[in-house]
């Protein structure tokens, strides 16, 4: 029996992506962002790409046919078969219910979710002061976590800049969104008791080890 998939949810800004590539290691699992393979998709330009660009860049969500697509494709893939680390997917009620019967298709074990739950004031100054490296989108914070030489990427040596959509209108609607959209499915995962709730106010390592916690309660 594989390993079972794990989706972390959260509002964007809660550190989905700083904890999805040690949690992915730790447990074996195949690390999965949609946002970063929308930004992939955009850079080469794909029709994907072309058709999510004016979605990305509005701070709006993508919609479900295209995001979901990518992420079957994934599910398809045998190299996926020891279960995935899914960030930022799904974002709404159609895509978790998609996600289910994706992996119940493909015999694979039902997705946990964990939930990484931060306050709004947080979020915006986390994004505002989020930079992150033109090659690889390796994540820094102006304040939090600045590189050793200003503007350039520790681990590979690129440019950082801004995020388009870490601008602070894009934030505020990015934010607005999640909360009407994303949201509502939090329910989804309770109902079926897949849920684990983590405190994500707080450092990186101390929420690493609240998941760790969350997961083996
Ligand atoms: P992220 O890197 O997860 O913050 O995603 C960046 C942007 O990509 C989001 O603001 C959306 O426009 C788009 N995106 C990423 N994942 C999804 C998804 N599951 N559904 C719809 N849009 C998405």
């Amino acid at each position: 029996m594989p390993a079972a998939s794990i989706v972390l949810l959260g509002p964007p800004g809660a550190g989905k992506g700083t904890q999805a590539t040690p949690l992915a290691e730790e447990r074996g699992l195949r690390h999965l962002s949609t946002g970063r393979l929308l930004r992939a998709a955009v850079k080469e330009g794909t029709p994907a790409g072309r058709a999510a660009e004016r979605y990305m860049d509005a701070g709006g969500l993508v919609p479900d046919e295209i995001v979901i697509g990518l992420v079957r494709d994934a599910i398809a893939d045998p190299a996926t078969e020891g279960g995935l680390l899914l960030d930022g997917f799904p974002r709404t009620v159609a895509q978790a219910e998609a996600l289910d019967a994706a992996f119940e298709r493909h015999d694979r074990p039902a997705p946990l979710a964990v939930l990484i739950e931060v306050p709004d004031e947080v979020l915006v100054e986390r994004l505002a002061g989020r930079r992150v490296c033109a090659d690889e989108g390796h994540e820094y914070h102006v304040e939090h976590r600045p590189p050793e030489s200003p503007g350039v990427c520790d681990i590979d040596g690129s440019p950082l800049g801004r995020r388009d959509d870490d601008e602070p209108e894009t934030i505020r609607r990015r934010l607005a969104v999640y909360h009407e959209e994303t949201e509502p499915l939090v329910g989804h995962y309770e109902r079926s008791g897949r849920l684990h709730r983590v405190s994500g106010d707080a450092g990186s390592a101390i929420i690493q080890q609240r998941i760790a916690a969350a997961l083996r309660a």
